[in-house]
């Protein structure tokens, strides 16, 4: 049998930790399989997606900037890609390219397995977004599956949050900054997804001790680690959740449509990773 080889590909792709990610899986399961990493020009994502079959590639990552092109190139796409309105991850059912994203499992997963129950009595919950960005539309996806009743979507540039709350219904609340303190103290859990705490010297726009003290706090930032707002709300006694795990989960999905194999999130593969940050 022929060496299964998938791919991550971006522009540019040098920094992605996937091959690290799937190599360890790859290794662990005692694969015949390769996953490298193809920087593409943006001019050629579209042929490159399409030549896949040719280059005897089994599928692959998508990423920056490439997830909205690779929406458009693909012959199919799964329930989240359509909503989300872009593909994270490719695979082949019989010749058809599928494209699927697979951020918002990666979101709940990881709230799962750090922060078991969460998502209880949906009905009554509420949740805050901070950002409208392109991983807002997951964590927005990942939220009204899971039924949270109430979601204020918070943005700098509210046209960007007006905009979202259109396109996912009713559930979804926009505020501007200068009006969230009227949320937070509403809100059971409080989601990043602004690329503030990437910077050392980044500042939070938001009084965390205005959250309720059973209040989740999670980022999607993953480096640092500790960015400013998990720093914050560990200094306020609130429960935490990092990024990462997030990182690790989107990974299973697509590992399992290659290789025939779902993957665990461990420990071991967590400290793998954060020894690389
Ligand atoms: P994006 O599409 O560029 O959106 C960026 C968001 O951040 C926008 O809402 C933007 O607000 C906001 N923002 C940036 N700087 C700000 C500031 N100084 N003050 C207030 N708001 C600010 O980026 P994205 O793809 O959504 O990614 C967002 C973050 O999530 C990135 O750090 C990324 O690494 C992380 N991420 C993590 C995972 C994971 O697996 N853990 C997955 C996906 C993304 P405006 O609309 O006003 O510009």
């Amino acid at each position: 049998m022929s060496i299964k080889e998938a791919f991550i590909c971006g522009h540019p792709v040098k920094h992605s930790r996937s091959p690290l990610l799937h190599g360890y899986w790859i290794k662990k399961h005692n694969i015949e399989g390769r996953y490298g990493k193809k920087d593409i020009e943006p001019e050629n994502i579209k042929s490159f997606l399409k030549s896949l079959k040719e280059k005897k590639l089994v599928g692959g990552n998508v990423t920056i900037p490439h997830k909205e092109a690779a929406f458009e190139a693909v012959d199919k796409l799964d329930g989240a890609a359509t909503k989300i309105g872009a593909v994270n991850t490719v695979w082949f059912e019989g010749d058809k390219l599928v494209g699927g994203n697979t951020d918002a499992h990666g979101f709940t997963a990881n709230l799962d397995q750090h922060a078991k129950g969460w998502d209880e009595n949906p009905e009554k919950k509420t949740a805050i977004v901070f950002g409208a960005g392109g991983a807002s539309r997951a964590v927005l996806y990942s939220l009204i599956e899971r039924k949270i009743s109430k979601i204020y979507l918070i943005n700098r540039t509210i046209e960007k949050a007006n905009k979202l709350a259109k396109e996912f219904g009713p559930t979804v609340i926009p505020l501007k900054i200068s009006e969230a303190e009227s949320a937070l103290n509403q809100a059971d859990i409080f989601i990043n997804s602004t690329s503030i705490g990437m910077k050392p010297d980044d500042k939070y726009p938001f009084e965390l001790a205005m959250l309720k003290s059973t209040a989740l706090v999670t980022d999607l930032v993953y480096t640092p680690l500790d960015t400013v707002l998990i720093i914050e709300a560990k200094k306020a006694g609130l429960k935490t959740v990092d990024g990462l795990g997030m990182l690790l989960h989107q990974a299973v999905p697509g590992f399992e449509k290659w290789f025939g194999i779902k993957p665990k999130v461990t420990d071991e593969l967590r400290q793998l990773i954060v020894d690389d940050l």
